[in-house]
């Protein structure tokens, strides 16, 4: 709580700071035409990006995603489609419409576009209305847009003010997307709801670290509810986006709007067992797949950027490939593996179309792929063992749960924080299990600590100047993995000398 309350007073929290996975998240919300696009690529920095002004094409608009920078204020910025109360059932807006209400839903402030110029349209009070029924426990903050001409005269935005007040979400605010004016004081009402929120998760992560008991061996005890974010990688043609169709189920968001928008800013998101994933890139690698199926496009769809941004990384490999080349993962593959393992990624490796396999006499059996790629994986990455394999058929939608456990117990345990004190009984005893070759360099490891996670980092403190040798980390990284079940994970460890 001292915590908390010093951040607050003391000075403002730095917001480029921050992850970006960890930043929260704003809607913009408003009836078509009053400038949410504008208001967006304003946020997004991205000018180039298209403003529609035909109000009827609202329809096949989505919901799209971008790092927004306001000031030194950064969140997720989530332009939403028109909201329209009355959309008949089973049409595109009525499917928009819930999607708004679902993305809503995970957002943690919600900016009310209105249009300052017009004044208060019947279509606002019934956003207003939406809103409470879909997302009373967000207090959006009222926005006039389209004010540059009402600035000169101070009254006319007093006029428009009062009228946005039968809203009932309090004082507006009034700016111009086109032109950048009032942004400031947009900025200056966001904050308080933004560092609110953050305060929040960073104390609540604060609390998590401290109550993890002692006693729990598992990762799951340190369960952590940031959203994760996925990659899937692989070459064209192995599944990914009838893996994709099969993780989103009816849950899934339509990718790719119009040629021209932010597209890579565009972000799928799902919820899986009350965990919400992101999929990081997948618009990208949709669009770039359709347009180059062949062997060289494998980079730009892994491209580094992507691989930096997801937490973890899901290697999509085509089963009917393995059994016909008897190998399991081709160059660009294997680069793809080591590249997220150095990049301290969590790695799950999905053979998908294992229905080809069976009961056909292929050069490899069904059996001997699936004993064949977990010893190949862990012979082509050796830094990283138990690196988890998962068997599937997206084409058939099997596998979904598989998978999706599969990711997620990876992710927590990418996630683990380990307590000191745990970690320096672990040290005793595995120092005494390893029969070192010689006792007088036996190392003099003092004690060992968490310093991160994301993945798990640790530091040995070595007394004097001995170091420890690469056989030494090791065992020690092997011995992690094995007393604390980190299978696949890249874990690190560093030495510091204390006397
Ligand atoms: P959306 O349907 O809410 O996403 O609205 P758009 O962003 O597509 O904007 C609708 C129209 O309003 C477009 O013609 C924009 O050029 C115009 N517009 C957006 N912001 C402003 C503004 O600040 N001032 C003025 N005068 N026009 C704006
Ligand atoms: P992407 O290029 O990686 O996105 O691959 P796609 O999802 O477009 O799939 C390429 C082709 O493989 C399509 O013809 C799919 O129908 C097919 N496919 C995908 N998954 C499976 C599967 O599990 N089994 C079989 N037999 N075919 C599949």
């Amino acid at each position: 709580d001292d915590l908390v309350t010093e951040r607050r007073f003391k000075k403002p929290l730095d917001f480029t700071k921050i992850e970006i996975a960890r930043l929260p998240t704003v809607m913009i919300v408003g009836r078509p035409n009053v400038g949410k696009s504008a208001l967006f690529n304003r946020l997004i920095r991205r000018r180039e990006a298209l403003v529609y002004n035909t109000p009827d094409d609202h329809v096949t608009r989505d919901v799209r995603e971008g790092l927004a920078k306001l000031g030194d204020l950064r969140f997720r910025v989530l332009d939403s489609a028109g909201l329209e109360a009355e959309a008949s059932s089973g049409s595109i807006l009525h499917r928009t419409a819930g999607m708004t209400a679902n993305v809503l839903a995970r957002s943690q402030c919600a900016i009310f576009l209105t249009d300052g110029r017009a004044g208060l349209h019947v279509l606002d009070l019934e956003v207003g209305k939406w809103l409470r029924k879909h997302a009373p426990q967000i207090k959006p903050i009222v926005v006039m847009n389209k004010c540059e001409s009402l600035f000169d005269a101070s009254d006319s935005i007093a006029a428009a003010a009062s009228e946005m007040w039968r809203l009932g979400f309090g004082d507006p605010i009034a700016i111009s997307a086109e032109t950048g004016l009032g942004m400031p004081d947009l900025c200056q009402s966001l904050r308080p709801v933004l560092e609110d929120y953050m305060l929040q998760v960073l104390n609540d992560e604060g609390a998590r670290d401290d109550s993890f008991s002692e006693d729990s061996n598992s990762p799951q005890g340190n369960e952590n509810k940031l959203p994760l974010q996925l990659a899937i990688v692989g070459r064209p043609n192995v599944g990914k986006s009838t893996l994709l169709n099969t993780l989103l189920q009816e849950d899934r968001v339509l990718v790719g709007p119009e040629a021209g928008l932010t597209r890579d800013s565009i972000r799928t998101q799902f919820e899986f067992q009350g965990r919400t994933i992101y999929l990081v890139d997948t618009a990208g690698w949709l669009q770039r797949t359709k347009q180059e199926k062949g062997p060289a496009s494998l980079s730009i769809v892994q491209s580094r950027k992507s691989l930096l941004r997801a937490h973890i990384i899901a290697l999509v490999l085509d089963a009917e490939e393995i059994a016909r080349d008897k190998r399991s993962m081709k160059h660009a593959e294997v680069v793809i593996a080591r590249q997220a393992v150095e990049e301290g990624r969590g790695l799950v490796v999905i053979v998908n179309k294992m229905d080809l396999l069976r009961g056909k006499n292929k050069s490899l059996s069904y059996e001997k792929v699936l004993e064949a790629v977990p010893q190949e994986i862990q012979t082509v990455i050796p830094q990283v063992t138990g690196i988890p394999v998962v068997f599937i058929s997206a084409l058939e939608g099997r596998g979904r749960t598989a998978v999706l456990r599969q990711i997620i117990d990876t992710y927590e345990k990418w996630c683990l924080r380990l307590p000191t004190a745990r970690l320096n009984r672990w040290l005793r005893k595995v120092m005494s299990r390893h029969s070192w070759k010689d006792q007088a360099a036996q190392p003099k490891v003092k004690y060992f600590t968490q310093v991160k996670a994301r993945p798990p980092t640790f530091v040995a403190f070595v007394r004097g100047k001995t170091h420890l040798s690469d056989t030494e980390i090791r065992f020690l990284t092997r011995s992690l993995k094995e007393d604390f079940d980190l299978g696949g994970i890249p874990i690190r460890i560093m030495q510091r000398s204390v006397s």
